[in-house]
């Protein structure tokens, strides 16, 4: 069965698309996440808020496993990142098969992470090409296609110091959606943008829920919070506070230490 059918079953019958149970993480004696639990469903849009250190950051990288949980998991589609099930108990997985499970999981960070040396047209099909094993033909038609979508058309070889923060941030998203990615996670990406470049790449997030991407984005724009989120999360440290709807967690939060946190930042 192809991705694309996959999410489709799910949605059919209900499952979340992303399964986080019991999700626990800790750096030397300090523990970052506990106790984490959180569904996320197809077409989803979740938004995780919190203070800085609240553990937001380690989340998204314990979902995609750049940072392995002390216990715990999280599981995509039925199955758990990093791990197999090998005669009843729980393997690591070889780095072939990591390397596979997070091509699902597109990450766009704070700092745009592009490659320096490279083109946007190379930074855009080295993936691709590399883990998805498409021909660079195909790649390189999809990447253009892609730059357009982020209103980037014609900038396939422009190097990234060429381009503005608020492009290099474009082309980093299109960079995670040359992978056809079942989960888009966004930690900050607007943080590192001077203010009048912040607009450009909301919009172009604001259009990837217009068309049903599942995503999870950390941001401290409330507004923007408000606008696009199905489910908004309070991370309080390393636990979830608070989670529903905007309006609930946002307008009507019951948690102490939400309140506190919105009326610093509203
Ligand atoms: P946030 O993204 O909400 O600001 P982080 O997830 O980056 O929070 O960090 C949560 C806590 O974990 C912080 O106290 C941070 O210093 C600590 N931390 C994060 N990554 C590491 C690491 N690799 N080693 C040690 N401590 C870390
Ligand atoms: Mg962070």
């Amino acid at each position: 069965m192809t991705a694309v059918a996959r999410t489709e079953r799910l949605r059919e019958v209900g499952e979340p698309l992303l399964r986080i149970r019991g999700l626990r993480k800790a750096f030397g004696l300090q523990t970052v996440l506990e106790d984490v639990d959180l569904d996320v469903h197809t077409g989803e849009v979740t938004v995780l808020i919190g203070r800085s250190g609240s553990g937001k950051s380690t989340l998204l990288r314990c979902i995609n496993h750049l940072e392995k949980p002390d216990s715990g998991y999280v599981e995509i589609d039925g199955r758990i990142i990093g791990y197999r099930e090998h005669r009843g108990r729980l393997v690591e997985r070889h780095q072939r098969e990591i390397t596979r499970q997070r091509a699902d999981l597109g990450m766009v960070f704070q700092q745009f992470n592009l490659f320096g040396h490279l083109t946007v047209l190379e930074n855009l099909i080295e993936a691709p090409v590399a883990v998805r094993g498409v021909s660079r033909t195909d790649a390189s038609r999809t990447a253009s296609e892609l730059l357009a979508r982020v209103g980037l058309a014609g900038r396939e070889n422009s190097y990234p110091s060429q381009l503005s923060g608020g492009q290099q941030q474009r082309v980093a998203i299109a960079r995670a959606l040359a992978m056809r990615p079942r989960l888009l996670l966004f930690d900050e990406p607007t943080s590192a943008l001077d203010p009048e470049l912040v607009g450009e790449v909301l919009a172009v997030i604001r259009d990837l829920a217009a068309d049903g991407m599942t995503m999870i984005i950390v941001t401290h724009e409330m507004a923007f919070a408000r606008e696009v989120a199905d489910t908004v999360v309070f991370l309080d440290g390393g636990h979830i506070a608070e989670k529903g709807s905007p309006a609930q967690v946002l307008d009507d939060p019951q948690d102490p230490g939400t309140r506190a946190f919105l009326s610093a930042v509203l």
